[in-house]
């Protein structure tokens, strides 16, 4: 078996297991590839697995992966940062966009979502630790902006993405998922209706899946460590 084959039937098991602890359906979590800064066969050993679904953050890395895996049935979601100049790409060539932390961006990507395409399923980004470095809409203003987004053509608002601070300790790692999901539940109760909090990565995948994810971002457990390097340039 594959080294990669073999890190998404780990990932598989982590994910089920903490459903088992949740007493929650194995079904409810679904598992996103994340697949930056590896190549386009990385991507097909992973596909070969039964993966559809694949993350990428840096625009220009996947677009050339999308050219030499067009013969694959992938879903591409845009986990990464997304600058205003890059949101036609973005609009034009993914599913899913997990980032969104403003009305201008959504707006944007509204108005470049072609109109023969299924509604660009979106997720909007939450600074959930209270971090100046990390992007993201405060907890506090994460309604309001849920609500206008909700109500953008060509967008479909699908719920809330998150990167808290990391840390080692189980418990400490699930509180920020915990508050996450008091976002979730509280938008639900006001009537928007969305489905996905997409929270959790390689190394706190059982405190998100504790807590309500239902979509985990998966890396370094799939694919191996990444390289620095290759990661810092866009
Ligand atoms: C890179 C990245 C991940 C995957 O992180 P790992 O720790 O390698 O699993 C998840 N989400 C986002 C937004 C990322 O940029």
């Amino acid at each position: 078996m594959g080294a990669i084959t073999a890190g998404l039937q780990d990932s598989r098991e982590r994910i089920r297991k903490a459903c088992e602890t949740a007493g929650r359906a194995p079904a409810s979590v679904d598992l996103l590839a994340v697949s930056k800064t590896f190549p386009a066969d990385a991507v097909r050993e992973a596909h070969a697995a039964g993966q559809h679904r694949f993350g990428e953050s840096y625009l220009q890395e996947a677009l050339a992966k999308q050219t030499e895996l067009a013969d694959l049935d992938l879903e591409w979601h845009f986990i990464g940062p997304i600058q205003s100049n890059k949101t036609r790409p973005i609009a034009e060539h993914f599913s899913w966009v997990h980032g969104v932390d403003r009305l201008k961006i959504a707006q944007r990507l509204a108005d470049a979502r072609p109109d023969g395409m299924l509604p660009l399923n979106v997720c909007i980004q939450v600074n959930i630790s209270g971090e100046d470095s990390k992007h993201g809409v405060a907890p506090d203003e994460t309604l309001s902006l849920a609500k206008e987004v909700a109500a953008l053509p060509r967008l479909r608002l699908r719920g809330f993405m998150c990167i808290p601070q990391t840390s080692d300790d189980p418990e400490e790692q699930r509180k920020p998922f915990r508050r996450m999901r008091e976002l979730f539940d509280q938008a639900r109760a006001a009537g928007l209706p969305i489905d996905t909090l997409s929270m959790g990565m390689s190394g706190d995948i059982e405190a998100a899946v504790l807590e309500g994810a239902t979509l985990v971002r998966v890396g370094t457990a799939i694919f191996g460590r990444r390289n620095y390097d290759k990661e810092t340039t866009p």
